[in-house]
Protein backbone atom coordinates (compact mmCIF):
# COMPACT_ATOMS: atom_id res chain seq x y z
CA UNK A 1 0.00 0.00 0.00
CA UNK A 2 2.87 2.17 -0.88
CA UNK A 3 1.30 6.36 -1.18
CA UNK A 4 4.44 8.19 -1.45
CA UNK A 5 2.55 11.28 -2.21
CA UNK A 6 0.70 10.83 1.35
CA UNK A 7 2.67 11.99 4.40
CA UNK A 8 1.47 11.67 7.80
CA UNK A 9 1.22 15.74 7.69
CA UNK A 10 -1.11 15.63 4.97
CA UNK A 11 -3.48 12.73 5.65
CA UNK A 12 -3.36 13.53 9.21
CA UNK A 13 -1.90 11.20 11.67
CA UNK A 14 -4.04 7.71 12.23
CA UNK A 15 -2.41 6.17 14.94
CA UNK A 16 -3.15 2.78 16.44
CA UNK A 17 -2.62 2.12 19.98
CA UNK A 18 -0.04 -0.34 20.27
CA UNK A 19 -1.02 -1.80 23.42
CA UNK A 20 2.74 -0.35 24.59
CA UNK A 21 1.78 0.14 27.96
CA UNK A 22 1.95 -3.30 28.55
CA UNK A 23 5.64 -3.75 27.95
CA UNK A 24 6.41 0.29 27.88
CA UNK A 25 5.54 1.94 30.86
CA UNK A 26 7.23 5.28 29.72
CA UNK A 27 5.17 5.43 26.65
CA UNK A 28 1.85 4.01 28.28
CA UNK A 29 -0.99 6.03 26.30
CA UNK A 30 0.87 6.48 23.14
CA UNK A 31 -0.25 5.54 19.61
CA UNK A 32 2.40 4.66 16.86
CA UNK A 33 1.98 6.33 13.27
CA UNK A 34 0.54 2.61 11.27
CA UNK A 35 -1.14 4.21 8.49
CA UNK A 36 -1.17 7.24 6.73
CA UNK A 37 -3.62 6.71 4.41
CA UNK A 38 -6.84 6.99 6.36
CA UNK A 39 -6.88 3.47 7.10
CA UNK A 40 -7.05 2.64 10.93
CA UNK A 41 -4.74 -1.02 11.79
CA UNK A 42 -7.26 -3.16 14.16
CA UNK A 43 -5.89 -2.88 17.38
CA UNK A 44 -6.54 -6.82 17.73
CA UNK A 45 -4.08 -7.19 15.06
CA UNK A 46 -1.03 -6.86 17.45
CA UNK A 47 -0.91 -7.47 21.14
CA UNK A 48 -3.56 -10.34 21.54
CA UNK A 49 -1.14 -12.65 22.18
CA UNK A 50 0.84 -11.13 24.94
CA UNK A 51 2.84 -13.29 26.82
CA UNK A 52 0.85 -15.08 30.10
CA UNK A 53 3.11 -14.34 33.20
CA UNK A 54 2.07 -15.33 36.94
CA UNK A 55 3.18 -11.67 38.08
CA UNK A 56 2.68 -8.60 35.49
CA UNK A 57 4.90 -6.46 38.11
CA UNK A 58 7.51 -8.75 38.21
CA UNK A 59 7.50 -9.97 34.47
CA UNK A 60 7.35 -5.90 33.70
CA UNK A 61 10.61 -5.50 35.83
CA UNK A 62 12.49 -8.39 34.47
CA UNK A 63 12.00 -6.66 30.58
CA UNK A 64 13.37 -3.13 32.54
CA UNK A 65 16.03 -4.96 33.47
CA UNK A 66 16.80 -7.26 30.61
CA UNK A 67 18.89 -5.18 28.42
CA UNK A 68 21.40 -4.31 31.25
CA UNK A 69 21.11 -7.92 32.38
CA UNK A 70 21.85 -9.16 29.23
CA UNK A 71 25.03 -6.90 29.10
CA UNK A 72 26.07 -8.08 31.95
CA UNK A 73 25.80 -11.28 31.66
CA UNK A 74 28.02 -11.76 28.24
CA UNK A 75 30.57 -9.84 30.05
CA UNK A 76 30.94 -11.53 33.15
CA UNK A 77 30.64 -14.62 31.36
CA UNK A 78 31.92 -14.59 28.30
CA UNK A 79 34.39 -11.20 28.73
CA UNK A 80 36.90 -10.44 25.57
CA UNK A 81 35.48 -11.80 22.63
CA UNK A 82 37.89 -10.85 19.43
CA UNK A 83 37.27 -12.74 16.58
CA UNK A 84 38.72 -15.85 15.97
CA UNK A 85 39.43 -16.25 19.86
CA UNK A 86 38.05 -18.85 22.19
CA UNK A 87 35.92 -15.53 24.08
CA UNK A 88 34.35 -15.44 19.81
CA UNK A 89 33.40 -18.69 20.12
CA UNK A 90 31.96 -18.78 23.86
CA UNK A 91 30.07 -15.77 23.07
CA UNK A 92 28.89 -17.55 19.89
CA UNK A 93 27.61 -20.54 22.26
CA UNK A 94 26.38 -17.49 24.73
CA UNK A 95 24.34 -16.07 22.43
CA UNK A 96 22.62 -18.86 20.85
CA UNK A 97 21.51 -20.05 24.36
CA UNK A 98 20.28 -16.46 25.31
CA UNK A 99 17.93 -16.24 22.29
CA UNK A 100 16.62 -20.15 22.89
CA UNK A 101 16.06 -19.33 26.38
CA UNK A 102 14.03 -15.97 25.66
CA UNK A 103 11.91 -17.71 22.97
CA UNK A 104 12.97 -16.46 19.97
CA UNK A 105 12.22 -18.41 17.32
CA UNK A 106 14.59 -19.84 14.14
CA UNK A 107 18.20 -19.25 16.26
CA UNK A 108 21.05 -20.14 14.70
CA UNK A 109 24.64 -19.46 13.78
CA UNK A 110 25.43 -18.57 10.21
CA UNK A 111 29.60 -19.26 9.49
CA UNK A 112 31.83 -16.16 9.19
CA UNK A 113 35.21 -16.34 8.50
CA UNK A 114 37.32 -13.90 10.30
CA UNK A 115 40.94 -12.89 9.99
CA UNK A 116 43.01 -13.69 13.44
CA UNK A 117 45.25 -11.07 14.78
CA UNK A 118 47.50 -11.30 18.05
CA UNK A 119 48.64 -8.28 19.84
CA UNK A 120 51.61 -9.65 21.50
CA UNK A 121 53.21 -7.35 23.72
CA UNK A 122 53.73 -3.81 23.39
CA UNK A 123 56.47 -1.70 25.30
CA UNK A 124 56.66 2.57 24.54
CA UNK A 125 59.19 4.44 25.95
CA UNK A 126 60.86 7.80 26.04
CA UNK A 127 64.59 7.82 25.66
CA UNK A 128 65.10 11.70 25.45
CA UNK A 129 65.59 14.04 26.59
CA UNK A 130 64.57 12.11 29.84
CA UNK A 131 63.53 8.32 30.32
CA UNK A 132 59.81 7.32 30.88
CA UNK A 133 57.31 4.13 29.79
CA UNK A 134 54.52 5.54 28.55
CA UNK A 135 51.29 3.64 28.54
CA UNK A 136 50.18 2.73 24.95
CA UNK A 137 48.61 -0.33 23.51
CA UNK A 138 49.28 -1.71 19.68
CA UNK A 139 46.14 -0.32 17.14
CA UNK A 140 44.29 -3.30 15.89
CA UNK A 141 46.07 -5.18 13.06
CA UNK A 142 49.53 -3.16 13.38
CA UNK A 143 52.32 -4.45 12.31
CA UNK A 144 55.43 -6.11 14.71
CA UNK A 145 58.75 -3.97 14.98
CA UNK A 146 61.87 -5.85 14.65
CA UNK A 147 62.45 -7.73 18.18
CA UNK A 148 64.91 -4.63 19.50
CA UNK A 149 62.39 -2.15 18.65
CA UNK A 150 62.20 0.84 16.68
CA UNK A 151 64.14 4.13 18.22
CA UNK A 152 63.68 6.85 16.45
CA UNK A 153 63.01 11.27 17.19
CA UNK A 154 59.42 12.05 17.57
CA UNK A 155 58.01 14.99 15.20
CA UNK A 156 54.32 15.60 16.10
CA UNK A 157 51.80 16.61 14.00
CA UNK A 158 47.72 17.45 14.52
CA UNK A 159 45.71 14.88 11.90
CA UNK A 160 46.58 13.64 8.55
CA UNK A 161 45.74 16.86 6.73
CA UNK A 162 48.52 18.61 8.46
CA UNK A 163 50.86 15.42 7.80
CA UNK A 164 50.67 16.19 3.86
CA UNK A 165 51.85 19.72 4.77
CA UNK A 166 55.27 18.74 6.12
CA UNK A 167 58.00 17.98 3.94
CA UNK A 168 58.95 13.93 3.90
CA UNK A 169 62.80 15.09 4.63
CA UNK A 170 61.75 16.05 8.19
CA UNK A 171 59.40 12.31 8.33
CA UNK A 172 62.08 10.34 6.85
CA UNK A 173 63.21 7.67 9.30
CA UNK A 174 61.10 9.33 12.38
CA UNK A 175 58.26 8.60 14.90
CA UNK A 176 55.39 10.57 13.76
CA UNK A 177 53.17 11.21 16.76
CA UNK A 178 49.60 12.58 15.87
CA UNK A 179 48.15 15.15 18.42
CA UNK A 180 44.50 15.55 17.63
CA UNK A 181 41.94 15.45 20.78
CA UNK A 182 38.86 14.06 20.33
CA UNK A 183 36.35 16.74 21.69
CA UNK A 184 33.48 15.26 24.14
CA UNK A 185 29.65 15.54 22.73
CA UNK A 186 26.17 14.68 23.05
CA UNK A 187 26.11 12.98 19.61
CA UNK A 188 29.73 11.51 19.86
CA UNK A 189 30.43 12.99 16.33
CA UNK A 190 33.51 14.59 16.51
CA UNK A 191 34.73 10.60 16.69
CA UNK A 192 34.22 10.84 12.66
CA UNK A 193 36.21 13.97 12.54
CA UNK A 194 39.22 12.35 14.99
CA UNK A 195 39.58 8.90 14.09
CA UNK A 196 41.66 9.53 10.34
CA UNK A 197 44.77 9.51 13.07
CA UNK A 198 44.25 6.13 13.80
CA UNK A 199 42.89 4.66 10.65
CA UNK A 200 45.07 5.99 7.87
CA UNK A 201 47.73 7.46 9.96
CA UNK A 202 49.96 4.85 9.60
CA UNK A 203 49.95 4.89 5.85
CA UNK A 204 50.00 8.52 5.37
CA UNK A 205 53.35 8.08 7.96
CA UNK A 206 54.78 5.28 5.67
CA UNK A 207 54.18 7.41 2.54
CA UNK A 208 56.50 9.70 3.80
CA UNK A 209 59.00 7.54 4.85
CA UNK A 210 58.40 7.45 8.54
CA UNK A 211 59.89 3.94 10.72
CA UNK A 212 56.09 4.15 13.14
CA UNK A 213 53.20 6.04 14.20
CA UNK A 214 51.86 6.91 17.63
CA UNK A 215 48.46 8.35 18.44
CA UNK A 216 46.76 10.64 20.81
CA UNK A 217 44.28 7.79 22.16
CA UNK A 218 41.16 8.46 20.27
CA UNK A 219 39.50 8.95 23.37
CA UNK A 220 37.73 11.73 25.84
CA UNK A 221 39.23 10.48 29.13
CA UNK A 222 41.79 12.76 31.15
CA UNK A 223 43.09 8.98 33.07
CA UNK A 224 42.00 6.07 31.65
CA UNK A 225 44.02 3.57 29.79
CA UNK A 226 44.88 3.65 25.85
CA UNK A 227 41.86 3.37 23.17
CA UNK A 228 42.40 0.52 20.64
CA UNK A 229 40.82 0.43 17.38
CA UNK A 230 41.91 -0.53 13.85
CA UNK A 231 44.17 0.56 11.52
CA UNK A 232 43.83 0.74 7.80
CA UNK A 233 47.33 0.08 6.16
CA UNK A 234 46.73 1.13 2.48
CA UNK A 235 48.08 -1.08 -0.79
CA UNK A 236 50.98 -0.56 -1.92
CA UNK A 237 52.21 1.79 0.99
CA UNK A 238 54.61 -0.15 3.47
CA UNK A 239 53.40 -1.39 6.92
CA UNK A 240 54.97 0.68 9.84
CA UNK A 241 53.82 -0.19 13.51
CA UNK A 242 51.18 2.01 15.01
CA UNK A 243 49.82 2.16 18.81
CA UNK A 244 47.66 4.65 20.39
CA UNK A 245 49.46 6.36 23.91
CA UNK A 246 46.95 7.00 26.89
CA UNK A 247 45.58 10.36 26.92
CA UNK A 248 47.21 11.48 29.68
CA UNK A 249 50.88 9.53 28.45
CA UNK A 250 50.02 11.77 25.57
CA UNK A 251 50.08 14.85 27.45
CA UNK A 252 53.43 13.54 28.98
CA UNK A 253 54.96 13.52 25.14
CA UNK A 254 53.26 16.61 24.24
CA UNK A 255 54.90 18.36 27.19
CA UNK A 256 58.47 16.89 26.33
CA UNK A 257 57.94 18.21 23.13
CA UNK A 258 57.52 21.66 24.20
CA UNK A 259 60.46 21.81 26.04
CA UNK A 260 62.39 22.73 22.74
CA UNK A 261 65.09 19.40 23.18
CA UNK A 262 64.69 16.84 20.70
CA UNK A 263 62.53 13.99 22.43
CA UNK A 264 63.15 10.48 21.43
CA UNK A 265 61.24 6.92 21.66
CA UNK A 266 61.55 3.54 21.59
CA UNK A 267 58.30 1.03 20.57
CA UNK A 268 58.65 -2.48 20.56
CA UNK A 269 55.44 -4.93 19.17
CA UNK A 270 55.24 -7.87 18.90
CA UNK A 271 51.92 -8.40 17.25
CA UNK A 272 51.35 -11.38 14.54
CA UNK A 273 49.31 -12.33 11.93
CA UNK A 274 47.71 -16.04 12.77
CA UNK A 275 45.19 -16.52 9.37
CA UNK A 276 41.95 -17.01 9.93
CA UNK A 277 39.51 -18.77 11.77
CA UNK A 278 36.06 -19.29 12.32
CA UNK A 279 33.38 -17.16 13.79
CA UNK A 280 29.39 -16.70 13.29
CA UNK A 281 26.98 -14.56 13.11
CA UNK A 282 24.14 -14.75 15.49
CA UNK A 283 20.32 -14.80 14.74
CA UNK A 284 17.21 -14.98 16.45
CA UNK A 285 13.48 -14.04 15.11
CA UNK A 286 10.15 -12.97 16.13
CA UNK A 287 8.20 -14.09 12.97
CA UNK A 288 6.21 -11.98 11.64
CA UNK A 289 2.66 -12.53 9.41
CA UNK A 290 4.42 -11.42 6.13
CA UNK A 291 7.94 -12.31 4.19
CA UNK A 292 9.55 -9.02 5.27
CA UNK A 293 12.14 -7.96 7.55
CA UNK A 294 12.93 -5.41 10.51
CA UNK A 295 16.41 -6.11 11.30
CA UNK A 296 17.86 -5.23 14.61
CA UNK A 297 21.24 -5.45 15.14
CA UNK A 298 24.47 -5.06 17.16
CA UNK A 299 27.86 -6.87 17.30
CA UNK A 300 28.54 -9.81 19.40
CA UNK A 301 32.54 -8.92 18.91
CA UNK A 302 34.60 -7.06 21.59
CA UNK A 303 38.47 -6.10 20.85
CA UNK A 304 40.50 -8.53 22.23
CA UNK A 305 41.81 -6.49 25.65
CA UNK A 306 38.16 -5.27 26.82
CA UNK A 307 35.12 -6.70 28.06
CA UNK A 308 33.32 -4.77 25.85
CA UNK A 309 30.67 -3.82 27.97
CA UNK A 310 29.48 -0.58 26.32
CA UNK A 311 31.22 -1.97 22.57
CA UNK A 312 28.88 -3.47 22.29
CA UNK A 313 27.57 -5.67 24.97
CA UNK A 314 25.21 -2.91 25.77
CA UNK A 315 24.01 -3.12 22.05
CA UNK A 316 23.64 -7.00 22.53
CA UNK A 317 21.26 -5.85 25.19
CA UNK A 318 19.36 -3.31 23.99
CA UNK A 319 18.38 -5.26 20.48
CA UNK A 320 17.57 -8.44 21.93
CA UNK A 321 15.25 -6.59 25.16
CA UNK A 322 13.61 -4.80 22.41
CA UNK A 323 12.74 -7.77 20.28
CA UNK A 324 11.58 -9.34 23.21
CA UNK A 325 9.55 -6.53 24.03
CA UNK A 326 7.08 -8.15 20.98
CA UNK A 327 7.27 -11.69 21.91
CA UNK A 328 3.71 -12.55 21.32
CA UNK A 329 2.47 -9.72 19.65
CA UNK A 330 2.74 -10.81 16.39
CA UNK A 331 3.98 -8.01 13.59
CA UNK A 332 3.92 -7.75 9.91
CA UNK A 333 7.18 -7.71 9.21
CA UNK A 334 9.38 -10.17 11.45
CA UNK A 335 11.36 -8.42 13.62
CA UNK A 336 15.04 -10.39 13.29
CA UNK A 337 18.49 -9.59 15.75
CA UNK A 338 20.98 -9.95 14.18
CA UNK A 339 24.35 -10.40 16.36
CA UNK A 340 27.47 -9.64 13.86
CA UNK A 341 30.50 -11.09 14.00
CA UNK A 342 33.92 -9.23 13.82
CA UNK A 343 32.54 -5.88 13.91
CA UNK A 344 35.85 -4.35 15.40
CA UNK A 345 38.33 -5.55 12.95
CA UNK A 346 36.92 -5.78 9.17
CA UNK A 347 33.78 -5.89 9.36
CA UNK A 348 33.69 -9.79 8.22
CA UNK A 349 29.77 -10.40 9.81
CA UNK A 350 28.39 -7.81 7.89
CA UNK A 351 29.58 -8.53 4.64
CA UNK A 352 28.77 -12.21 4.95
CA UNK A 353 25.53 -11.78 6.12
CA UNK A 354 24.98 -9.93 2.50
CA UNK A 355 26.97 -12.80 0.64
CA UNK A 356 24.34 -15.42 2.93
CA UNK A 357 21.26 -13.48 2.48
CA UNK A 358 21.81 -11.69 -0.98
CA UNK A 359 18.17 -13.15 -2.48
CA UNK A 360 16.17 -11.61 0.44
CA UNK A 361 17.95 -8.15 0.96
CA UNK A 362 14.77 -6.95 -1.11
CA UNK A 363 12.53 -8.11 1.26
CA UNK A 364 14.39 -6.30 4.46
CA UNK A 365 12.34 -3.14 5.27
CA UNK A 366 14.68 -1.28 7.35
CA UNK A 367 17.48 -2.04 9.69
CA UNK A 368 18.18 -0.13 12.70
CA UNK A 369 21.77 -0.92 15.13
CA UNK A 370 22.65 -0.19 18.57
CA UNK A 371 26.04 0.32 18.54
CA UNK A 372 26.93 3.55 20.50
CA UNK A 373 27.01 2.22 24.07
CA UNK A 374 24.63 2.44 26.83
CA UNK A 375 23.47 5.94 26.75
CA UNK A 376 19.92 6.93 26.39
CA UNK A 377 18.20 7.63 22.42
CA UNK A 378 17.55 11.05 22.09
CA UNK A 379 17.70 11.65 18.37
CA UNK A 380 16.49 9.93 15.17
CA UNK A 381 17.99 10.15 11.87
CA UNK A 382 17.84 8.90 8.99
CA UNK A 383 18.85 6.66 5.80
CA UNK A 384 15.68 6.56 4.47
CA UNK A 385 14.08 7.02 0.92
CA UNK A 386 12.70 10.71 0.73
CA UNK A 387 9.26 9.56 1.37
CA UNK A 388 9.61 7.59 4.22
CA UNK A 389 11.45 10.55 6.03
CA UNK A 390 8.08 11.80 6.98
CA UNK A 391 7.07 9.07 8.78
CA UNK A 392 10.26 8.62 10.70
CA UNK A 393 10.39 12.40 11.90
CA UNK A 394 6.16 12.24 12.82
CA UNK A 395 7.49 8.85 14.85
CA UNK A 396 10.12 10.59 16.54
CA UNK A 397 7.90 13.25 17.77
CA UNK A 398 5.92 10.50 19.02
CA UNK A 399 8.51 9.99 21.09
CA UNK A 400 10.00 12.69 22.07
CA UNK A 401 13.11 12.46 20.12
CA UNK A 402 14.90 15.34 17.89
CA UNK A 403 15.38 14.45 14.56
CA UNK A 404 18.41 15.43 12.40
CA UNK A 405 18.51 14.68 8.90
CA UNK A 406 17.51 11.80 6.38
CA UNK A 407 21.38 11.88 4.62
CA UNK A 408 23.21 10.19 7.71
CA UNK A 409 25.63 7.44 7.66
CA UNK A 410 24.60 4.91 10.29
CA UNK A 411 26.89 1.80 11.85
CA UNK A 412 29.19 0.06 10.52
CA UNK A 413 27.56 -3.09 10.48
CA UNK A 414 24.52 -1.83 8.68
CA UNK A 415 26.53 0.49 5.87
CA UNK A 416 26.76 -3.26 3.89
CA UNK A 417 23.07 -3.61 4.00
CA UNK A 418 22.74 0.48 2.58
CA UNK A 419 24.92 -0.52 -0.12
CA UNK A 420 22.36 -2.92 -1.16
CA UNK A 421 19.51 -0.99 -0.78
CA UNK A 422 17.77 -1.82 3.20
CA UNK A 423 16.99 1.37 4.21
CA UNK A 424 18.23 2.36 8.14
CA UNK A 425 16.65 4.20 10.99
CA UNK A 426 19.49 5.67 12.53
CA UNK A 427 18.97 6.20 16.65
CA UNK A 428 21.40 8.53 18.45
CA UNK A 429 22.30 7.55 22.06
CA UNK A 430 23.27 9.78 24.63
CA UNK A 431 27.39 9.28 23.99
CA UNK A 432 28.69 11.96 25.92
CA UNK A 433 30.36 9.35 28.47
CA UNK A 434 31.25 6.69 26.31
CA UNK A 435 34.68 7.35 24.30
CA UNK A 436 35.78 7.54 27.78
CA UNK A 437 36.15 3.85 28.01
CA UNK A 438 35.19 3.18 24.39
CA UNK A 439 38.02 0.11 23.09
CA UNK A 440 40.18 0.60 26.13
CA UNK A 441 40.13 -2.14 29.48
CA UNK A 442 37.94 0.51 31.53
CA UNK A 443 35.08 -0.47 29.26
CA UNK A 444 33.66 -2.63 32.61
CA UNK A 445 30.15 -3.39 33.61
CA UNK A 446 30.40 -0.19 36.31
CA UNK A 447 30.73 1.85 33.24
CA UNK A 448 27.01 0.75 31.80
CA UNK A 449 23.82 2.95 32.06
CA UNK A 450 21.11 1.29 33.77
CA UNK A 451 18.10 4.04 32.81
CA UNK A 452 19.84 4.50 29.60
CA UNK A 453 19.83 0.75 28.59
CA UNK A 454 15.95 0.53 29.75
CA UNK A 455 14.92 3.66 27.57
CA UNK A 456 17.09 2.76 24.92
CA UNK A 457 15.87 -0.83 24.55
CA UNK A 458 11.95 0.76 24.93
CA UNK A 459 12.65 2.80 22.27
CA UNK A 460 14.44 0.79 19.81
CA UNK A 461 10.99 -1.76 20.16
CA UNK A 462 9.00 1.07 20.14
CA UNK A 463 10.70 1.50 16.64
CA UNK A 464 10.79 -1.79 15.64
CA UNK A 465 7.29 -2.00 16.22
CA UNK A 466 6.06 0.89 14.41
CA UNK A 467 8.15 -0.31 11.02
CA UNK A 468 7.09 -3.79 11.51
CA UNK A 469 3.46 -2.60 11.32
CA UNK A 470 4.06 -0.28 9.36
CA UNK A 471 1.47 -0.87 6.44
CA UNK A 472 3.38 1.35 3.67
CA UNK A 473 5.69 -0.71 2.05
CA UNK A 474 9.64 1.03 2.26
CA UNK A 475 11.08 2.99 -0.24
CA UNK A 476 15.20 1.65 -0.93
CA UNK A 477 18.08 3.55 1.00
CA UNK A 478 19.62 6.19 -1.49
CA UNK A 479 23.14 5.00 -2.37
CA UNK A 480 25.74 6.51 0.41
CA UNK A 481 28.21 8.49 -1.44
CA UNK A 482 30.90 6.95 -2.29
CA UNK A 483 33.49 8.60 0.24
CA UNK A 484 31.53 7.66 2.67
CA UNK A 485 31.34 3.74 1.66
ZN1 LIG B 1 31.10 -1.21 18.25
ZN1 LIG C 1 34.27 -0.74 18.60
Amino acid sequence: MRNADVTPAKAGVQGISLRLRHWMPAFAGMTLVACAGGQAFPDEHVGAGAPDAPDPAEAADAQDRMAYDIAESLVAEVGPRFAGTEGDRKAVEWALQKLNVLGFENVRAEPVTVPRWQRGTIKVELTAPAARTLDAVALGGSVATPLEGIEAVIVPVATVEALEQVPAAKVKGKIVFFTRRLERTRDGADYGKAVPIRTKGASAAARKGAKAVLIRSVGTDAGNGPHTGMVRYEDGVAKIPAAALATKDADVLEQALAGGKAVRARIVITSRDAGMAQSANVIGEMPGTTDEIVLLGAHLDSWDMTPGANDDAAGVGIVIAAAHRLSGSKPRRTVRVVLFANEEFGLSGAKAYVQAHAAELPRHAVALEADSGSGAVWRLSGGLAAADWPWAQALAAQLKLEVKANDQDGHADLTELRKHGVPEIIPTHDAGAYFDVHHTRDDTVDKLDREGLKQASETFAALALAAAQRLESFGRAPVLPEKRR
